[in-house]
């Protein structure tokens, strides 16, 4: 009797085609198959991308099945020359390539049910090594691959991620063997409004190497996301464990946090206004729709977003906005009372609960000493209710980077405005924020 299979405790994930390796496109896949893998439990130790060399792929492939016992290979499996993966496999697997009749008949159909006539040159993807299995495609025309190259289960997928994330789900998911030692349970939490040191001093000794669960935190735009993760032995003393920590992230972090799950910033605004029953409005200059951008990226924003205005102009400010004359000539456009007014025209003019506003220096030019490149000004301005007078908060900020860098933390600095005004949040210091000793600063 053949022993069973081993569990699939470590797995690794292999990018293959130049234009990873020349730099001309992101490896998304790999990003999505760890996260994918990781939530179902297993452990993706390496992450290799190779470039159409088919010598180098049979020997990363080797030595990625010497160590792993899953390994999921993206790319390659196209008709032409520079697609390797097919015969890097079969020199893995010591065999030769046959053609597979069904895969053939296959390809057929999938031509004719386009009406269509297969050209030759696809033939080759009909082609397996001589022990492997073929993974039907249903959304192209480039079938996968399966083998085991030493005792490494080997899954080849196609490129495209619409083609190879259904094929990872009907294939590989359906053939993963868990550690029925070992669990892994990960957790994500989500902050705004403190600086990655600022987050992990609070974190403390909760992010100490030698814990378990183990504390990561990862700054993105302004984003804090804190991964708490849990490796050992199943049992309910694990989700204790896993459950304690989070709790004391929680506490550490407290109203910083806007989600514990994927839910982005602009999706947290958004769902707080809909649960509120708030209707929001923006106003953009240097980030010329950024805003709108984010939150109408959510779905079903339309319940609480009614829409926004670019004003990237002086006299657009004043058109479109009401933005005083006055105001432009004495403080100029990328200024506290600019910020306010853009806010307040656009509340009055949509009849929106809340309006945020944002006008800055994105850079290169533009900047001066009293008003440095990344100077921004946001203004968030919520009407009163029951007849109080409207509030307003307006901030400066001075952000480090390029021109992409000084607008993308002026969007999320607005989300986080926003967000603080939907949740009536208590108020505290954002990150880049500079007292604002201009003249024209008013409360
Ligand atoms: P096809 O039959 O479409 O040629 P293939 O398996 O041969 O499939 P490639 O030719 O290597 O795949 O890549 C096809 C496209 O798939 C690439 O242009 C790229 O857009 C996308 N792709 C390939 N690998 C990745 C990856 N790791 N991350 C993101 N996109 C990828």
């Amino acid at each position: 009797m053949s022993p069973a299979p081993r569990p699939h405790r470590a797995a690794a994930i292999l990018s293959v085609g130049d234009e990873f390796t020349l730099g001309q496109k992101l490896d998304t896949n790999a990003q999505w198959l760890s996260r994918r893998l990781t939530d179902l439990g297993v452990r993706v130790r390496e992450h290799v991308t190779v470039g159409d060399d088919e010598d180098e792929h049979v020997r990363t492939l080797t030595r990625l099945a010497s160590s792993a016992d899953l390994l999921i290979s993206t790319g390659g499996l196209g008709p032409t020359l520079d697609d390797l993966t097919r015969s890097a496999l079969a020199r893995a697997t010591h065999d030769d390539l046959i053609e597979d009749a069904d895969a053939l008949a296959e390809l057929r159909r999938w031509y004719a049910s386009r009406r269509r006539v297969m050209p030759e040159v696809n033939r080759v993807q009909a082609l397996r090594p001589r022990r492997a299995s073929m993974l039907a495609n249903p959304a192209g025309t480039a079938p996968g691959l399966r083998a085991l190259v030493g005792a490494a289960d080997v899954f080849c997928l196609p490129g495209p991620p619409r083609e190879m994330m259904p094929m990872f789900e009907s294939f590989v998911v359906p053939a993963l063997r868990a550690d029925p030692d070992r669990l892994v349970l990960t957790r994500v939490i989500s902050a705004v409004g403190l600086g990655e040191s600022a987050v992990v001093e609070r974190l403390g000794e909760l992010m100490r190497r030698d814990r378990n669960p183990l504390v990561g935190t990862t700054a993105s735009g302004g984003v804090v996301a804190c991964r708490v993760r849990y490796e050992g032995p199943p049992g309910p003393g694990a989700h204790r464990d896993l459950d304690d920590i989070l709790a004391r992230v929680r506490t550490a972090l407290g109203p910083a946090i806007f989600s514990e799950g994927d839910e982005s910033l602009a999706s947290s605004v958004i769902q707080g206004a809909i649960a509120r029953r708030l209707t929001i409005t923006c106003a953009e200059s240097c980030t010329g729709g950024g805003l709108g951008h984010a939150l109408t990226a959510v779905a079903g924003s339309s319940a609480a977003f009614l829409g926004g205005f670019i004003t990237y102009s002086n006299d657009l400010k004043q058109a479109l906005l009401g933005v005083p004359p006055d105001i432009l000539l004495d403080h100029g456009a990328v200024s506290a009372p600019c910020a306010r007014a853009m806010a307040e025209g656009a509340r009055i003019r949509t009849g929106a609960d809340l309006a945020v506003a944002i006008t800055g220096i994105a850079g290169p030019g533009g900047g001066s000493d009293r008003k440095p490149v990344g100077t921004v000004f946001v203004s968030v301005t919520l009407s009163g209710t029951h007849g109080a007078a409207c509030r307003a908060d307006t901030r400066r900020f001075l952000f480090a980077g390029d021109r992409a860098s000084v607008r993308q933390w002026a969007v999320l600095t607005a989300l986080a405005m926003l967000r603080r005004a939907v949740e009536n949040l208590p108020d505290a210091p954002l990150v880049g924020e500079v007292p604002d000793d201009s003249p024209e600063a008013g409360p």
